[in-house]
């Protein structure tokens, strides 16, 4: 399985990296499995006896922006912190050794592509990103970088600065698809979608290959538009590196391990 799956990177024209929460495990980000992953992380919400899906709630942006942002500030400090692990490297090696082009599909939020140097104009952040912002009304269509400064008090999860719409002065909010949401504006994740609806115009005649890593079947945007590629595409194989849900048909190929580990093995082959 290795063999094939360096085999297909060696003779891909053209990358789609497809990736979930598992992604990020490897760079030290908790990937919020079960409520019980999720309160390891966050024991204030184990106290509170709160879900991942109901923090991730935008109805908190309104009820009290302290405990949304109390959330969304922790997570935006811990992704700004954190640094994109080897893996991304090696794509990205990859991608120049074989001169080909490339298109990254995420659900992660935590905008690691960008930050280990894949171009922002080759990412499609299908449930949007913490590094963006909007306005919780929404007031207009506005979406703007997300430049502030959100100290958060570890025990009690609140934040101690709300940051707010420049228009209008109501609570803003990250350009993040939250569950139950009705006022994510989806403008900028449209216009990403659109560029890889181009690329795959542009890329229908090359061999593919569809580098699909910690996606589970929980949330399963991701898997799905691995396995839509790998089936619509006449020229694409997928490699789905999953430590616990590797399960694809053939001719497309699993890999039961960590995006790292599978990462490395595929490169010790080439
Ligand atoms: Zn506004």
């Amino acid at each position: 399985m290795f063999t094939e799956a360096a085999r297909t990177v060696n003779e891909a024209e053209a990358f789609v990296i497809t990736a979930g929460a598992g992604m990020g495990v490897d760079s030290g980000l908790p990937d919020f499995r079960g409520d019980h992953g999720f309160w390891q992380v966050y024991p204030p919400y184990a106290r509170l006896g709160l879900s991942f899906v109901e923090c991730a709630n935008p109805e908190h942006f309104t009820r009290d922006p302290a405990f949304g942002w109390g959330f969304y500030g922790h997570r935006t400090n811990l992704y700004r912190n954190t640094i994109p692990h080897a893996g991304f490297h090696i794509i990205r090696r990859w991608i120049e050794r074989n001169s080909a082009d490339y298109f990254v599909v995420t659900s992660n939020v935590d905008g690691q592509f960008q930050k280990a140097g894949f171009d922002d104009n080759r990412i499609a952040e299908v449930h949007g990103s913490i590094h963006w912002l909007q306005c919780q009304t929404p007031c207009s269509s506005n979406i703007w970088f997300n430049n502030e400064v959100i100290p958060v008090n570890a025990i009690t999860m609140r934040a101690r600065r709300i940051p707010h719409c420049p228009d209008c002065g109501e609570v803003s909010r990250p350009n993040i698809l939250m569950f139950g949401d009705w006022s994510w504006l989806p403008d900028r994740t449209r216009i990403q979608e659109h560029r890889l609806d181009n690329f795959l115009v542009n890329n229908a005649d090359r061999r593919i290959a569809v580098i699909e890593m910690g996606a589970g079947s929980a949330i399963p945007t991701i898997r799905a538009a691995s396995e839509r590629l790998g089936w619509n595409l006449m020229n694409a194989t997928v490699i789905r590196i999953n430590p616990r849900e590797p399960d694809i048909q053939a001719p497309h190929i699993s890999m039961p391990c960590g995006a790292l580990e599978g990462l490395q093995k595929i490169d010790a082959l080439l």
